[in-house]
């Protein structure tokens, strides 16, 4: 994972141009490649240094980077600019990587259910990640984001997804080193430091802007014979197959992290991360709350008053429900572990039934004449009894002394 721009200047996200400025000088000097002959850490220190002043010194680079991380502002590349060759760091993931990822995601006792409380600013922050070691000292690759659209079914209970995902691959004629030949050479320009310094004279004194080498873009190295079928840049776009593990209980919004699944970087960069965000497709039958689903049961009124059980649809099938006799409207009815399992830990959420009752609009007669009756009864009524009854009583009373 890449270093976080304004950490790599030491300055806060709220740093105003000319803090940024400051901080830039003084790191860029201090690690300057003449002042650090022969100091790979020194000139990778450099290197990173330049790339965050060259987004944090740009509004519209910055903004975007606050908004979207490195995935906003690509990288620096240059085109047609030449690097050393050699392997790239690409390679396949296992999972112990994805769930790594995913204890740096949830890890730090969050409530459940809370909506997404992942912003991506803490996928790029690198707080429990680090900076990846670099294969070779290419231009870096991308950071790319993938939306993953499940069903509550899959969230439920996990699931592993293939995704064919387009993307920069290496490219194969070159073995990813944009020269044929698969040699470099140092950069005339810059002679490998990979940046250019410009004295200009002002009213307040001389001034020495140091900024990335026009003809190799920073990497130091140029490619003399060009690779004809990427165009020397080592990276072709192409399309991979990623098996991505969910694991049970993912929300709208989390994400799943996949080291090194990114772009490649051109001539032989290490590739940027894979970032799947979840998305949860809406239930044509479930409402989700935290771990627990509720399911809405139209229960017809005799049901309700003499109790009954009834077959009901849960994520993992039917499941006979008992309705216990004189269940009142807008009881809550609970079938334990049947809602969603636990992103961390065991166990599983429940189902929970809401009891309605329900009120047909349509009736044939001999179906009125049955309510009809029903009215009669007293034990029908919350009053115990209907007024029509305790007025006809009246009236007969009325009748017989009168
Ligand atoms: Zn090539
Ligand atoms: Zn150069």
């Amino acid at each position: 994972m890449k270093k976080d721009f304004y950490e790599v200047l030491g300055v806060s996200r709220s740093a105003s141009k000319d803090e940024i400025k400051k901080a830039y000088r003084k790191l860029a000097l201090q690690y300057h490649p003449d002042k650090n002959p022969d100091n790979k850490d020194a000139e990778e220190h450099f290197k990173e240094v330049n790339e965050a002043y060259e987004v944090l010194s740009n509004d519209d680079k910055r903004r975007r980077y606050d908004q979207f991380g490195h995935a906003g502002v690509g990288t620096s590349a240059a085109s047609g600019a030449g690097g050393p060759g050699g392997a790239y760091g690409g390679g396949v993931n296992d999972f112990s990587d994805i769930f790594s990822a995913f204890n740096d995601m949830f890890g730090g006792g969050r409530a459940r259910g809370s909506g997404a409380p992942f912003g991506f600013e803490e996928v790029f922050g690198g707080a429990g990640g680090g900076k990846r070691g670099r294969a070779s000292s290419g231009i870096p690759g991308t950071d790319l984001k993938i939306r993953l659209k499940l069903t509550l079914e899959e969230i439920a209970r996990g699931v592993e997804k293939t995704l064919k995902i387009r993307k920069q691959v290496p490219c194969k004629e070159c073995n990813g080193s944009g020269s044929k030949s698969g040699t470099t050479e140092t950069c005339q320009t810059c002679h490998g430091s990979g940046e250019v310094r410009q004295a200009s004279k002002t009213m307040f004194g001389q001034f020495v802007n140091i900024a990335a080498c026009p003809t190799c873009g920073g990497e130091g190295r140029v490619v003399k014979d060009r690779c004809t079928s990427c165009y020397g840049e080592g990276i072709k776009q192409g399309e991979v197959t990623v098996k991505v593990t969910v694991p049970a209980g993912v929300q709208d919004g989390n994400y799943l992290t996949l080291r090194g699944q990114g772009n490649t970087g051109p001539r032989g960069g290490a590739p940027g991360d894979l970032i799947v965000v979840i998305e949860e497709k809406p239930h044509d039958l479930f409402r989700r709350n935290g771990n627990d689903v509720i399911y809405d049961l139209a229960v017809s009124y005799p049901d309700l008053v003499m109790g009954t059980k009834i077959d009901v649809p849960t994520l993992d099938g039917a499941v006979k429900l008992t309705i216990p006799p004189a269940t009142q409207p807008d009881t809550m009815l609970r079938i334990a572990g049947h809602g969603i399992g636990h992103l961390r830990g065991s166990g599983k959420g429940d189902q929970l039934v809401r009891v309605n009752v329900y009120v047909p609009r349509d009736l044939s007669n001999p179906d009125k004449e049955l309510l009809k009756e029903l009215r009669k009864s007293r034990a029908f009524s919350p009053t115990g009894g209907s007024d029509r009854e305790e007025k006809s009583f009246f009236e007969k009373a009325r009748d017989i002394f009168t």
